[in-house]
């Protein structure tokens, strides 16, 4: 049964992150709080304060290419989800993949 083997493996990184609490409990707070109305408000503020991305200049309007508010110091780093509007930036989809990728391989 080579796919039962396969499927060990997929699991084994998710079981590693459960027995750790503290990432258990951030990860999922993390996930859920972005759909709050809270953020939502907050995140719509930021782009009206600055509605171009900051990173390429791109301004609001562009469909295939929306901005939206980025912390600047991540949740999964220890930042918080309701801060005040200068600790976001307003970044574009295309520059904020840019960043998560970056920060996911350093
Ligand atoms: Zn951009």
């Amino acid at each position: 049964m080579p796919d039962l083997r396969h499927t060990d493996q997929l699991r084994q990184p998710l079981q590693r992150l459960r027995t750790t609490q503290g990432n258990r409990v951030g990860k999922e707070s993390w996930s859920v709080s972005y759909r709050t109305a809270d953020w939502r408000r907050l995140s719509v503020q930021k782009r009206k304060e600055v509605p171009y991305c900051e990173l390429c200049g791109q301004r609001d309007g562009d469909v295939s290419n929306p901005l939206t508010a980025d912390h600047i110091q991540p949740l999964s780093e220890g930042g918080a989800l309701i801060v005040p509007t200068f600790m976001l930036r307003t970044l574009c989809r295309v520059c904020h993949g840019k960043i998560t990728k970056h920060r996911r391989t350093s």
